[in-house]
């Protein structure tokens, strides 16, 4: 392809699809919307380069819409299982582009792993994380899983913290997690000193252990 820009194609215009797709199209990528259903494929015509009614899990189908030469191929269909999965294997002999499945549970996405899919996302379990975490401690705004170990969560400053230092607040010796950064209103400090003293409106951005930020998360749970 001429163009520099990189070109995406999302498969399944469900919720997710849609949105991915069009967010992409409004941060000025060229996006290909393929679905099934010719309604679906109508609804996101207006909003990406092109939008085509195919069956992804036919491989000529796929070949004759030059889905390999795409840079990222984004495969958004849930409930059809099968469907996620032979579109996913047939994109992985293509070859190509970086491929991204959306699994509509754990098993289904071990499966994406193990048949070569470069990245597996839950977005439901995801959103249920997060939603979980704010509402059990309202100064958690955030909640990102890393890996199976490994998460960040966004610490809305408590009113003990303000006027401290990051070194008289010693979370790292406390909870043995780390503060990898301060957001103040729309800016970002991303190498915090020990000296920094926190204000009002401080967020913390804190990477840890799991097991460790839930003890933070309890710890700073009252405001
Ligand atoms: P949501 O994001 O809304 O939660 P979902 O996970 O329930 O979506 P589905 O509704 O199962 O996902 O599928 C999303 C889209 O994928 C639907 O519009 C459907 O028509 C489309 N789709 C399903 N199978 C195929 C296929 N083989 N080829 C192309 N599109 C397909």
């Amino acid at each position: 392809m001429a163009s520099a820009k990189k070109q995406f194609a999302v498969i399944g215009m469900g919720r997710f699809g849609f949105s991915v797709a069009k967010a992409l199209s409004e941060m000025g990528f060229d996006v290909l919307a393929i679905d099934s259903d010719e309604h679906s494929t109508q609804a996101v015509s207006n909003i990406v380069t092109h939008a085509v009614s195919a069956d992804s899990t036919d491989e000529e189908a796929l070949r004759a819409l030059g889905v390999r030469n795409f840079d990222v191929v984004v495969v958004a269909i849930g409930e059809d299982i099968q469907a996620s999965i032979l579109t996913t294997l047939i994109l992985k002999d293509l070859g190509g582009p970086i491929i991204i499945v959306k699994a509509q549970n754990e098993l289904h996405g071990k499966v994406l792993q193990k048949i070569g899919a470069d990245k597996v996302i839950f977005p439901e379990r995801d959103m249920g994380l997060r939603v979980a975490h704010h509402l059990t401690s309202p100064n958690i705004l955030d909640y990102i899983e890393l890996s199976d170990e490994y998460s960040i969560v966004e610490l809305r400053v408590t009113k003990g913290m303000i006027g401290k230092n990051l070194k008289e607040l010693n979370i790292r010796a406390l909870f043995g997690c780390n503060v990898m950064a301060i957001k103040r209103g729309t800016k970002m400090n991303i190498s915090p000193a020990a000296s920094d003293r926190l204000t009002v409106e401080d967020v913390l951005v804190i990477v840890g252990e799991k097991n460790d930020l839930t003890k933070l998360e309890l710890a700073y749970s009252e405001s």
